[in-house]
C-alpha cells in the first residue's frame, strides 16, 4: 500500500479533500484560501480543492531541486534506473487505481483511461534502459597523440508544464527522460485533474527517488510565469494549447532556458475513394468522437476525395446512433462527459457558429442531456458536412465531440489543404493504394502520419511532436530528440603525447594533420 497524503485520507472520512504541493519529498499542505475546485464531470459535483501556488511554492521547489541535483546527477547510471524499474513496477500494480482517478477527474472512459496509464509507461519503460543511450562519442587519433569524446551531461532543473486532458501518458513522457538524464524535476500539472498528479508523486517515494528530485506545484498563470522567470530553471517542455504554448516558449527562451512546447492541433484524415470505407467510418468515429474528441491527435475534419464522402457519410450517421453517452465508470460507455461546465459552453458555441458559417449539421450533439447524471458536463456528438476552408470550425480547434466533413474533388487538393493549414499535428491517409500512402507520407508537412491508422501516436520510445502551430520548439518530445533536449554536450579533445616525445614551442593555431 502507498502511504497516502492527508488528502486523501480526508476524503476517507468524507471531508473534501485539499490536494497538496510536493515539494522535497513530500506533501505541503495549504489553507484554504489558497485553493479551487475540482469537479467530477460526470456529475458536476465538486470533489476535491486544489491548491493555488505561486511565486513561494515555485521558490520552495526549484530550492529543493538544485539541492537534489549534485548527489542526482552523479548516482551511477544503474542506480537511476534501478528506481525505474521499482517505479514502472508500482505504477503497473496501481494502474487501475490511476485510472480511476482518470476518469473521476477528467471523465474519460476507465478503459480510455487504462490505456492512457500503459501508453505512458512506455516511456517509463524506455527511461529504464537510457544508459545506453546517453554513451557519448569516442574518435581516436583527431591529431598526433590526440584523441576527442562526447560527453552528456544533465541540464540542472527541468519543469514539465502539462494540460488536463492526459494527466498520466503526457507528464509520462516528460519527466521519465528529463529524471533519467540526471535532472531534477518540478511537475506544474492542470488543476483540473490532480488525483493521478498526487499519486505518482507518492509513487516515486516509494520506489526510493531521493527527495527533491521530482517536485509537484499545482497553480495557473501566476505558477507557470514563475517558472518562466527563475533564473533557478534550466529547460522547459511544455504541452497545451497553442496561445499559452507560444507564451511559454518566447518568455523561457528570452530568460535563457531550453524550451519545448507542443501544442493545439486541427488534425485531418484524408480519405481516397478506395480505401475500405467501413473501416474509415470506424476510425472517424473513434478518432474524432473518443475521449470527447479532446486529444491533441483527435481528427476533427475528413477530406474526403471524389464520391467518398457520399458513401462515408451513412456509415458515419450508423454508428453515432450507437454510440452510449454516460459516467465514463460505467461499462459499455463509449463516451464520457466533456471536462468542465466552461469547455462544454464553448463547444456549444462552437457548434452554433459552423450552423451559422453554413455548414450542414448532420448530427446535433447540442441537445444531449444524461438522463441521471443530469448536472454533468454531457455533450452529444456532432457530424457536420460540407465543411469548408473558409469557416471558422475548420480553421480553430473546438477540442471536442465535433466531426466535419469537408468534400474535395482530387487527392491533391485535399494535401493543398493539409498543408496550407496553420496547425500540423497528426494526419491520416485511408487507401488500398499503397502507392498514394507513399507520395502522402513524403509530400504531406505533418509530421505524425498515419495510413490506415486514425490517431497516429508513435509508440512511446519514439519521437512525438507537430510543426507550424503546433509546436514552438526545435526538437521534438520523448525518444532521441528528447535525450537531446534534457542533456547538454560536450567535445573533449585529449592529447596523452608518447613519453618523451614534447612537441616544439609553437604559437600556430593547432592544426590536425
Ligand atoms: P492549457 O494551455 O489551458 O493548459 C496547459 C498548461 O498551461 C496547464 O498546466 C495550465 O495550468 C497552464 N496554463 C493555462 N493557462 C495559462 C496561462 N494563461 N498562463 C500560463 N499558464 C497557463 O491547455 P489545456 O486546456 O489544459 O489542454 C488542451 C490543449 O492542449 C489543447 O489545445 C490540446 O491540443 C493541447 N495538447 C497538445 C498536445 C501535443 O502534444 N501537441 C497534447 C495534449 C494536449
Amino acid at each position: 500500500m502507498v502511504t497516502r497524503s492527508k488528502a486523501s485520507l480526508d476524503s476517507a472520512t468524507g471531508v473534501l479533500p485539499v490536494i497538496s504541493h510536493w515539494i522535497d519529498g513530500r506533501a505541503v499542505e495549504v489553507t484554504p484560501e489558497k485553493t479551487g475546485p475540482v469537479f467530477n464531470p460526470a456529475t458536476g459535483a465538486v470533489i476535491a480543492r486544489v491548491p493555488r501556488g505561486g511565486a513561494p511554492e515555485i521558490e520552495a521547489a526549484v530550492a529543493a531541486a538544485r539541492r537534489a541535483f549534485p548527489a542526482w546527477r552523479d548516482l551511477p547510471l544503474i542506480a537511476r534506473s534501478q528506481i525505474f524499474f521499482a517505479y514502472r513496477e508500482l505504477v503497473w500494480q496501481h494502474r487501475e487505481e490511476m485510472a480511476q482517478l482518470i476518469t473521476r477527474d477528467h471523465g474519460k472512459t476507465y478503459p480510455d483511461a487504462l490505456t492512457e496509464v500503459t501508453r505512458g509507461l512506455e516511456t517509463v519503460e524506455f527511461a529504464c534502459g537510457l544508459p545506453v543511450h546517453l554513451a557519448g562519442m569516442n574518435t581516436p587519433n583527431v591529431s598526433t597523440n590526440v584523441d576527442a569524446h562526447t560527453l552528456r551531461q544533465p541540464l540542472g532543473v527541468a519543469v514539465g508544464i502539462t494540460p488536463f486532458n492526459f494527466p498520466v501518458m503526457v507528464p509520462m513522457w516528460i519527466y521519465p527522460i528529463a529524471l533519467m538524464c540526471g535532472n531534477t524535476f518540478i511537475w506544474k500539472p492542470s488543476s483540473h485533474t490532480p488525483g493521478a498528479t498526487q499519486l505518482q508523486a507518492e509513487l516515486w517515494k516509494k520506489a526510493g527517488l531521493p527527495d527533491g528530485v521530482f517536485n509537484v506545484v499545482y497553480g495557473g498563470s501566476e505558477a507557470v510565469e514563475a517558472i518562466l522567470d527563475h533564473p533557478g530553471i534550466n529547460a522547459i517542455q511544455f504541452v497545451g494549447s497553442t496561445a499559452v504554448g507560444r507564451m511559454v516558449h518566447e518568455r523561457g527562451i528570452i530568460s535563457g532556458k531550453r524550451v519545448g512546447a507542443y501544442t493545439g492541433a486541427k488534425n485531418a484524415m484524408l480519405v481516397l475513394p478506395d480505401a475500405d470505407m467501413e473501416l474509415v467510418a470506424d476510425s472517424a468515429i473513434s478518432a474524432g468522437y473518443g475521449s470527447a474528441g479532446e486529444r491533441c491527435m483527435a481528427q476533427s475534419l475528413v477530406l474526403a476525395v471524389g464520391d467518398s464522402a457520399d458513401r462515408l457519410r451513412p456509415l458515419i450517421e450508423e454508428r453515432i446512433t450507437r454510440l452510449r453517452i454516460g459516467p465514463g465508470t460505467e461499462p459499455g460507455v463509449d463516451m464520457g462527459p466533456i471536462y468542465s461546465a466552461e469547455h462544454r459552453v464553448s463547444i456549444i458555441k462552437w457548434i452554433d457558429r459552423g450552423v451559422a458559417e453554413g455548414a450542414e449539421l448532420v448530427v446535433d450533439g447540442r441537445p444531449f442531456r444524461h438522463p441521471i447524471n443530469l448536472d454533468g458536463f454531457f455533450l452529444g456528438v456532432t457530424l457536420f458536412d460540407h465543411v469548408t476552408p473558409e469557416m471558422t470550425i475548420y480553421q480553430e480547434e473546438i477540442f471536442g465531440p465535433v466531426l466535419g466533413i469537408v468534400r474535395t474533388a482530387t487527392y491533391d487538393e485535399a494535401l493543398t489543404l493539409i498543408n496550407g493549414h496553420k496547425y500540423g499535428n497528426g494526419t491520416a491517409i485511408f487507401t488500398t493504394n499503397g502507392g498514394a500512402a507513399r507520395r502522402f507520407e513524403l509530400e504531406v508537412d505533418v509530421p505524425m502520419i498515419g495510413i490506415n491508422v486514425p490517431i497516429p501516436v508513435p509508440a512511446g520510445y519514439l519521437s512525438f511532436g507537430g510543426t507550424k502551430a503546433s509546436a514552438f520548439a526545435d526538437l521534438q518530445t520523448r525518444g532521441e530528440d528528447s535525450i537531446r533536449f534534457f542533456t547538454k554536450q560536450k567535445e573533449v579533445t585529449v592529447r596523452w603525447p608518447k613519453p618523451g616525445k614534447q612537441g616544439p614551442l609553437s604559437l600556430v593555431f593547432p592544426s590536425n594533420n
